[in-house]
């Protein structure tokens, strides 16, 4: 049997693993961290569990179709709660939005907002239901190795929206801000502004309005630990703080790689580790994108991540909370074009204790802060620590209650972390932006086009961002290195 080496254990490489030891390859999966599930570990402390990454479970027929590979369902690994409301928008103080569990209610919420807006959102959610037909039933599933492949007969009656962005169609329709913002929140996910988003992508509104935003049983950490456990019953090995410090290549054949000083060989290498990384394991002449390409691409924000745990229960939020009171337009400035630290940022609040138990101990609360940030910038605790405060005092001026005082555990994470944690690429906390230009065809490529034998995954390739795509990208990778080679040595 070929002997398949995978570097990482997140989504990606979890669904590659299973994919390929069922098709017959003896699989080991390295992963440089004690524990599985990349960006998805969980933290636990003092009676309280963070999900340390993904806390929006969306798009669940794609897990659904990965498990069903397998004979599977998620029911098999985890329990799903459908979110009601889904989320809370906050505007200013006292004044927030609720997004509730289905296009019919949210309708009414549009209504109530701005007149008439109630049926062109139907109108707008008909266009986006059908992209996602299109796109994540079927594009996505597609390897990124040719142009052709977006080319159908039903993309080619959707030109118009490849050339349009989600903020211009959007605008087109709504124009109270509360609305236009709640729009276009869902393609953030994608990691660009939804001004250089194409109105294609609001498949992602599908996504939000149309099938609805769920919670796994002790959080998204335990859909880690199904595809784990799925993974083992196929046969695939795994080996924690296995950090690969080299891919050995011989004749652009990679031939073996190091793990903690120990030469392992191996038939095939797969990595689901950030790609710029990766590819700093090789010798320069098998690298296939040189650094000045990567600095010329948008990548997706970094984060700024707060685990906080409260000793009492916190009002006036749900599950998921966003804080949209400031100027979105200011802080996506300091993401993506002059990258700083925004002096007003937007910020997401999740508090899964609000659902789920096992979060918190009796009468507290845990909870998740996150701001969106420019990777690569300067990172300290002194900065941390002023956006900590600068956050508290405006949650607790806009829900109207006093948390300060109640903090009892605290941790947090930002660009360095990312780093060290994940070896990732100036700090991105989600990979590539999913542009126009940086779709497909067009993002770094499964397989090497130096090294033979070399393959990538995850979401600095194809699809793209995500929980979701990560499941689909193993997928495709996995398909791939079952075209190019048996399973016989
Ligand atoms: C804060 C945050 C919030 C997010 N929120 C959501 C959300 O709500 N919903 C959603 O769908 N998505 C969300 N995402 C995105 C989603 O989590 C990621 O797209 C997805 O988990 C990426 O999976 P991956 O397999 O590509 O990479 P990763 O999870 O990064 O896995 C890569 C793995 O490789 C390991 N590694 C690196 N270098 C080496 C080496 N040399 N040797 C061995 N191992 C190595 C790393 O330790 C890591 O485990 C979020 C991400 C973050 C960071």
């Amino acid at each position: 049997m070929k002997k398949i080496s995978i570097l990482g254990s997140g989504f990606s490489s979890l669904s590659a693993a299973a994919y390929l030891s069922a098709a017959g390859y003896e699989v080991t999966v390295y992963e440089k961290n004690a524990k599985p599930g990349g960006r998805a570990r969980q933290l636990k402390s003092d009676g309280f569990t963070f999900d340390m990454g993904p806390t929006w479970y969306w798009m669940p027929d794609v897990f659904e179709r990965f498990f069903a590979d397998f004979g599977k369902l998620p029911s098999d690994y985890y329990t799903l709660i459908k979110l009601n409301p889904a989320y809370q928008v906050y505007f200013g103080e006292n004044d927030s939005v609720l997004i509730e569990d289905s296009l019919d209610k949210i309708m009414d919420t549009f209504e109530g907002i701005e007149k008439g807006s109630s049926l062109k959102l139907q109108k707008f959610m008909t266009m986006a239901r059908e992209n996602y037909d299109i796109a994540i039933k079927d594009l996505v599933y597609r390897p990124g190795v040719s142009p052709l492949e977006l080319i159908t007969l039903e993309t080619i009656q959707k030109l118009g929206q490849f050339a349009s962005t989600i903020s211009k169609e959007v605008r087109k329709l709504f124009t109270h801000n509360k609305l236009i913002q709640i729009l276009e929140f869902p393609v953030l996910f994608l990691g660009a502004k939804p001004s250089q988003t194409p109105a294609f992508y609001s498949f992602m509104n599908q996504a939000d309005f149309g099938l609805g935003t769920f919670h796994p049983t002790n959080g998204m950490y335990s859909v880690v630990e199904g595809m784990v456990k799925l993974a083992e019953s196929l046969g695939v090995k795994f080996v924690y703080n296995a950090a690969v410090t080299a891919i050995h290549v011989q004749s652009s054949i990679a031939t073996s790689i190091t793990v903690n000083g120990e030469e392992i060989k191996t038939d095939i290498v797969l990595s689901g580790a950030d790609y710029h990384h990766t590819e700093s394991l090789l010798q320069p002449a098998y690298r296939m994108y040189s650094e000045n390409y990567w600095n010329q691409k948008i990548f997706a924000p970094s984060s700024l991540l707060f685990y906080v745990g409260f000793d009492k229960k916190i009002e006036n939020v749900c599950h998921h909370t966003l804080f949209f009171d400031v100027d979105f337009d200011l802080h996506a400035e300091c993401i993506y074009d002059k990258p700083s630290w925004p002096e007003e940022p937007l910020f997401y609040a999740s508090f899964p204790s609000k659902t789920d138990d096992s979060f918190a101990p009796k009468g507290h609360e845990a909870a998740v802060f996150l701001i969106p940030l420019a990777p690569g910038i300067k990172d300290t605790e002194i900065i941390r620590e002023n956006y900590f405060k600068k956050i508290i005092n405006r949650f607790e001026e806009l829900t109207n209650q006093k948390i300060k005082d109640h903090v009892v555990f605290k941790s947090s994470f930002c660009v360095n972390d990312f780093v060290a944690d994940y070896n990732s690429y100036k700090g991105n906390a989600y990979g590539m932006a999913n542009t126009l230009f940086q779709t497909a065809f067009l993002r770094p490529k499964l397989k090497s086009k130096k090294v033979r034998n070399l393959y990538f995954t995850g979401q600095l390739t194809v699809p793209g961002p995500g929980v979701p795509p990560a499941l689909i990208s193993g997928k495709l990778v996995s398909e791939l290195i079952q075209k190019h080679h048996s399973v016989i040595v």
